[in-house]
């Protein structure tokens, strides 16, 4: 490896959460990608959980999967999403994580006796952690995004720890960008500066003076607004980005671009201003914006509520409108409505030109889904099925086709002998929940002449996987006789991977989650075949 020093980014955020400061640290990762530089991306998260694998989707928003297997945070998504570039396990780091190494150490007796303390013992491991990261690859630049907000009671250590690392590491070599916002007081028609201020100053009680300072907020500030903010937080004009909430979350790097906070941020970290390379960014956000048709997708879920929950699957549907000139219009479906036959929700249904049953653990709303997957099939709507939506459509056929009357999965009925999807092998004897499902990439190998080989453009694929359950091959013959197509399957032939209908316009359902690797530029082969399925 080389000995070039790598430059570290810390993105915290101030005055509310939900800021998308996710976003604006892979913006900035874009934006820094596009000047020649090679960026890697961190998220320091203060739960004390040790991944996100344990974490409620509806509360968190979705456990996004990296390819190495870890179970992350869902702006992991946002990074390879932005970065064009796969994130591996160590960007993902929880207190959890620190804290169980800390007292690993401190049982080994490596502590030598001494008192364990947040300083400067957790901190070190935390510092530890993002050299690490930057340590995994050739990297010019490691940004880390620090979840929550300055003052929030569980994230010292890693505030701490960004503090000491321009220590370390000099002062050429770190810089801190501070994500906050401006609410907008109605009575007097204004923006409000002085959280931010306050922000700031919490900030830099702890040490830190932030060098950019990101304003999101939902309506213009002028000159004024921005003077003001300079000679209160101490941050230079030039160094101070007002973001509106824009249309599409793409445009986010064009926008820090067109304020030159690439040239600010070089400058600040001394690194060689290279042109930009434009790779297309532009053309992309430029084809977001133009207005196209719609096409009505369902998705029939648990979680209705929330795109949080579902994040990288909604990228992946629209990804592949835009590559077939579509804007997506969600529909979403609430399975338990359809369970118990809910009339209009049914008519919503209908509306669909393709149905997505995505992932998820558990009995409830299965039957709904199901009910779902049978429409898709009887009424020639395009579907995609993605892990439990494979399951499920599994079920369904052999139901409803093959004629295995009460055919279900050994998570829902662990007595039944229709499982025709049943517990692995080696899952049989975990008992932990945490990181032991079957996780991160797989190869696998697709049938030739099917419908899934032909999206691909190749019989061999690689994609993410989390799940406990498979395909139960005892079933395999009955099933295929009846004319379930087996169209992929892991390399050694064991674990099926993939199941599609013959005489149907497009009906694929896959073990894995194609939707993590899908890129907003050019899209997944898969969601691009299903969407222009639909769009036919
Ligand atoms: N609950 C199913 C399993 O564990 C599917 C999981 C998923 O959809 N990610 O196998």
């Amino acid at each position: 490896m080389s000995n070039k020093k790598t430059k570290y980014i810390f993105v915290t955020g101030g005055v509310l959460s939900g800021l998308g400061k996710g976003i604006t640290a892979a913006s900035i990762g874009n934006m820094l990608k596009d000047r020649g530089l090679t960026v890697n991306m961190q998220k320091f998260d203060q739960y004390i959980n040790v991944d996100a694998g344990t974490l409620n989707p509806a509360e968190h928003g979705e456990v996004f999967v990296t390819d190495d297997g870890a179970e992350a945070d869902l702006d992991l998504g946002h990074y390879e999403r932005f970065l064009h570039q796969n994130i591996t396990a160590d960007s993902s780091v929880m207190t959890g994580k620190i804290y169980q190494e800390v007292i690993n150490r401190e049982r080994r007796g490596e502590y030598l006796g001494k008192t364990v303390q947040v300083i400067p013992h957790v901190t070190e491991e935390v510092k530890r952690r993002a050299r690490l990261s930057a340590a995994s690859g050739d990297y010019d630049v490691q940004i880390v995004e620090i979840g929550g907000t300055v003052g929030d009671n569980e994230g010292f250590h890693f505030l701490e720890a960004a503090r000491q690392m321009m220590l370390d590491e000099g002062r050429e070599n770190v810089l801190y960008v501070h994500v906050v916002f401006l609410p907008y007081l109605k009575a007097s028609d204004e923006v409000k500066t002085k959280p931010a201020q306050n922000s700031v100053r919490e900030l830099r009680s702890i040490g830190i003076q932030p060098d950019v300072l990101i304003a999101r907020t939902d309506y213009e500030i002028g000159e004024a607004d921005i003077a003001k903010m300079s000679l209160y937080t101490n941050v230079e004009k030039e160094a101070i980005l007002p973001l509106v909430t824009v249309k599409t979350v793409y445009e986010v790097p064009l926008i820090m671009e067109n304020h030159k906070l690439d040239e600010v941020i070089m400058k600040k970290l001394k690194l060689e201003v290279k042109p930009r390379a434009h790779d297309g960014w532009e053309k992309l956000v430029e084809n977001i914006k133009k207005d196209k048709p719609k096409l009505p997708i369902a998705v029939v879920g648990k979680y209705i509520t929330m795109l949080d929950t579902y994040a990288s699957m909604v990228e992946a549907l629209k990804a592949a409108c835009w590559v077939n000139g579509f804007d997506i219009e969600l529909i979403w479906i609430d399975a338990e409505k359809l369970e118990q036959n809910d009339e209009a929700t049914f008519s919503e249904l209908k509306k669909a030109k393709g149905i997505v049953v995505p992932g998820g653990f558990g009995v409830r709303g299965t039957e709904g889904k199901i009910l779902g997957v049978k429409y898709a099939r009887e009424n020639n709507i395009p579907y995609l099925g993605l892990c439990l939506g494979m399951q499920l459509a599994v079920i369904e056929f052999a139901r409803n086709v093959a004629n295995i009357p009460q055919a279900t999965s050994q998570e829902f009925d662990e007595k039944s002998d229709s499982c025709v999807i049943h517990i692995m092998e080696s899952q049989k004897t975990v008992t932990d929940k945490g990181g032991t499902m079957r996780l991160g990439g797989w190869d696998c190998v697709l049938k030739e002449g099917t419908k899934i080989a032909d999206a691909y453009g190749s019989t061999n694929i690689r994609e993410r996987h989390r799940h406990r359950y498979e395909f139960n091959n005892d079933f395999k013959e009955q099933l295929e006789t009846a004319g379930l197509v087996l169209s992929g399957a892991t390399p050694d032939g064991k674990l099926i991977e993939t199941i599609e209908l013959k005489d149907h316009p497009f009906f694929v359902a896959v073990q894995f989650h194609p939707e993590f690797t899908s890129r907003p530029q050019g899209g997944h082969p898969l969601f691009n075949a299903f969407i222009k399925a639909a769009g036919k």
